[in-house]
C-alpha cells in the first residue's frame, strides 16, 4: 500500500525516516514506549491514544478499573447503532526483557536491512493495536461507514492476569453498555503460509498437593514418610500423565498443544534439617486443561491418586478455571463464516485452534461473547515473550488491509432475529 493512498497525517504527524511506511513508523514509535511490567508506563500510552483519537476524530471514553489502571475505548459508531457492535481489542502492556540477551534494544524498534523490526510488543501485541488504527484511518479515508459500532479497546495488564483489567472490565456497566456481538483479540504467528486463529483457550490449574507423614529421625526406617508418598504415587502420577499426554502431542499429527493437557511440576517444599523426617511435604504442578476435557471427571483423578497416596493426602487450587466456552467455527455461524469468507477471499489459509495458554479473550467468551484470537503474522517465528522478538514490516503492513477488508465484513453483518 502506498503511504500517499492514505492522505497527509496518515503517520500521526510524525517525522518518518527517508522513504518509510508512515505507518511503520507509527508503529516503531508506539513500540518505544515502555509499557512494560513490572512498572508500565501507561500514561504514556494513553497519551498515544489521545493523539490518535484526535487524529481519527473518534471519541475516547476512559474508564478506570482499578487504581492507575484504565480501560480505553474508541467508538466508530454505525449507521444503526442499535446493533451489536464489534470489538477489536488488543493490550497495550509488555512482558519484561532480559536486555543481554537481545541484539538491539528492546525499546529502541531497531529495523534491520530486512525490513525486520526488533522490540518488546512487535508481536505481542502492539503490532496489532496499530494495525487495527491504520485500517480504521484508511476506511475513514476512504468515506466507509460500518452499519455496526465499532469499539477498538485498549485493555491494561494482560500480561500479569488481567484481574485489573479485562476481567474487572467485563463485569463493568460500561462493558454492558458497548453492547458488544463480537470480538477480536490476540492470537499468536504462523511460522508458515498459513494464519493461525484460536477460537478457545485451556483452563490452567494450579494445584498443590499436600503430603503428610510420620515425622522421626533421619537414621531409621519410619513407616509413612511424607516422602513416600510425595513421590511414589503423587509425583509419579502426575508425571505418567504428562507422559501420556506428550505421547498423544507427539503421535497425533492433527493435535497442537492445545489439544492436550500440559502438567509440570513446578515446586516442591518440605523439611527443615537433614536428620529430620519432615511431617508434611507439598508439590505444586502447572496444569493446562483442553476445552474438550471433562474437568469433574479430571478432578475425581486426581482425587484418586491423592486417596491413593493416603487418607490424610489433601490438595488446593491456587488458580482454578473451570470456563469451557468456545467460539463457535461453524460455517453457520454468522460471525465466524462472514470472518472465515473475508479471510478466504485475500486468498488466506486458516488453521483453527484451541490457545495453549491464556489471553482476555477467556475473559470475553466467559460473558457470553464470541472471540477469536488473531494476530495476522504468517511467515513469522512465534517469538511472543521471547528474546528479539520481530515483526518484518512487510507482513505488518499486509496485517492492515487484514483488518481493512475484515472490519467492513463483521460491521456488515445483518441484523440477527433478535436485534430487529
Ligand atoms: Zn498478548
Amino acid at each position: 500500500m502506498l503511504p500517499d493512498k492514505d492522505g497527509p497525517g496518515v503517520g500521526g504527524g510524525q517525522s518518518s525516516p527517508e522513504g518509510e511506511d508512515p505507518s511503520v513508523s507509527l508503529f516503531r514509535d508506539y513500540l518505544r514506549l515502555k509499557t512494560v511490567h513490572p512498572e508500565p508506563d501507561y500514561d504514556a500510552a494513553l497519551r498515544f491514544l489521545d493523539r490518535i483519537a484526535e487524529e481519527l476524530q473518534l471519541p475516547m471514553k476512559k474508564i478506570e478499573v482499578c487504581p492507575g489502571r484504565v480501560v480505553s475505548i474508541m467508538t466508530w459508531e454505525g449507521t444503526n447503532p442499535s446493533l451489536k457492535s464489534i470489538l477489536l481489542n488488543s493490550h497495550t502492556d509488555v512482558v519484561p526483557v532480559f536486555q543481554e540477551h537481545w541484539k538491539y534494544d528492546a525499546f529502541s524498534a531497531f529495523k534491520d536491512a530486512e525490513g525486520n523490526i526488533y522490540a518488546r510488543g512487535s508481536q505481542d501485541m502492539k503490532c496489532v493495536t496499530i494495525q487495527y488504527i491504520q485500517a480504521v484511518r484508511r476506511l475513514k479515508a476512504e468515506g466507509w461507514k460500518p452499519m455496526r459500532t465499532v469499539h477498538l479497546m485498549f485493555v491494561p495488564d494482560e500480561e500479569v492476569g488481567g484481574h485489573k483489567g479485562m476481567e474487572t472490565f467485563v463485569k463493568h456497566p460500561e462493558f454492558q453498555k458497548l453492547n458488544i456481538g463480537f470480538a477480536l483479540d490476540e492470537g499468536l504467528a504462523n511460522p508458515g503460509e498459513p494464519f493461525t486463529v484460536f477460537y478457545g483457550e485451556r483452563n490452567p490449574w494450579w494445584i498443590t498437593v499436600h503430603c503428610p507423614g510420620s515425622p522421626g529421625h533421619g537414621s531409621r526406617f519410619v513407616e509413612n514418610t511424607a516422602a513416600e508418598k510425595l513421590v511414589s504415587v503423587i509425583i509419579n502420577s502426575f508425571l505418567d500423565f504428562r507422559e501420556k499426554e506428550k505421547h498423544r502431542l507427539n503421535t497425533s499429527e492433527c493435535f497442537t498443544l492445545g489439544d492436550v493437557t500440559t502438567v509440570n511440576m513446578t515446586m516442591v517444599k518440605g523439611g527443615v534439617a537433614y536428620n529430620v523426617i519432615p511431617a508434611e511435604m507439598d508439590v505444586s504442578f502447572d496444569l493446562r486443561i483442553p476445552p474438550t476435557v471433562n474437568l469433574q471427571e479430571f478432578e475425581r483423578q486426581i482425587k484418586q491418586w491423592c486417596k491413593e497416596a493416603g487418607e490424610d493426602v489433601t490438595y488446593e487450587f491456587a488458580q482454578k478455571h473451570m470456563n469451557q466456552n468456545v467460539t463457535s467455527t461453524e460455517e453457520n455461524d454468522p460471525w465466524w463464516s462472514t470472518f472465515s469468507a473475508a479471510c478466504k477471499a485475500m486468498n488466506m489459509t486458516l488453521e483453527k485452534e484451541i490457545f495453549p495458554a491464556a489471553t482476555d479473550s477467556r475473559f470475553i467468551r466467559a460473558v457470553g461473547i464470541p472471540a477469536i484470537g488473531f494476530s495476522p503474522m504468517n511467515r513469522t517465528p512465534i517469538l511472543l515473550h521471547d528474546h528479539n522478538e520481530y515483526l518484518n514490516e512487510q507482513v505488518f503492513l499486509k496485517g492492515i488491509s487484514v483488518y481493512e477488508r475484515l472490519i467492513p465484513a463483521l460491521a456488515s453483518v445483518p441484523a440477527f432475529p433478535d436485534e430487529a
